[in-house]
């Protein structure tokens, strides 16, 4: 089967590409000749994800779907949210939004957080909802090179490792984004 996933992020992308999926096979926005910014006005991950999935299946009339990802922390009440990629501003840059965030932590004693992402698929016009969490909590300094986003600060609950220590396979093994796709996958098996 192919399926459209709907963002033109190469992190995402090959996040996904890299996820054992036989039997699928996953085209970008580009590959679909789709260079637009898809909005995400919501106030919601699901909202998001479900319009962005909405858009690409009424544009182009392919079986498709979207994520959308939150880094949801604790004693910030959630925040940033829906809001993490525009946590320090318009510009969406990442750099900026952990350094927002190490400071914002700085007095806190709690730094458990959980990334979320909400996969909004849809399949011969039929709509699906999957979801991924995986619980950790933030460091104080950046560790690592790889990956992308929030994870230099990321550290999953039982890894001494940040998720940008870890290789896009040892990432792939418990990360939020795995664990919604492998559900939505399941939905799409039976
Ligand atoms: P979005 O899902 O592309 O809207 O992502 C929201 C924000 O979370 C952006 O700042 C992304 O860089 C960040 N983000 C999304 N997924 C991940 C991830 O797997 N690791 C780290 N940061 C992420």
């Amino acid at each position: 089967m192919i399926l459209v996933f709907a963002s033109n992020n190469v992190h995402k992308l090959n996040e996904i590409r890299n996820l054992v999926a036989v039997g699928y096979e996953f085209l970008s926005l580009n590959d679909i000749k789709c260079s637009e910014e898809l909005s995400e006005t919501g106030i919601t991950l699901e909202e998001n994800a479900l319009q962005k999935a909405k858009y690409v299946f009424e544009k182009y009339n392919v079986n498709c779907f979207a994520d959308d990802t939150g880094l949801e922390v604790e004693s910030l009440n959630g925040a940033p949210g829906v809001y993490s990629a525009r946590y320090a501003g318009e510009n969406k840059n990442a750099e900026e939004n952990i350094l927002k965030l190490l400071e914002e932590l700085k007095e806190k004693v709690d730094r458990t957080a959980q990334f979320r992402t909400v996969i909004a698929g849809i399949i011969g016009g039929k709509e699906f909802i999957c979801e991924g969490k995986v619980k950790g909590e933030i460091l104080k300094i950046k560790k690592g090179g790889n990956g992308f986003g929030y994870d230099p600060v990321f550290m999953p609950k039982g890894s001494n490792l940040s998720f940008a220590e870890m290789t896009m396979k040892e990432k792939n093994k418990n990360s939020h984004r795995a664990k919604a796709l492998e559900k939505f996958l399941e939905i799409l098996r039976t």
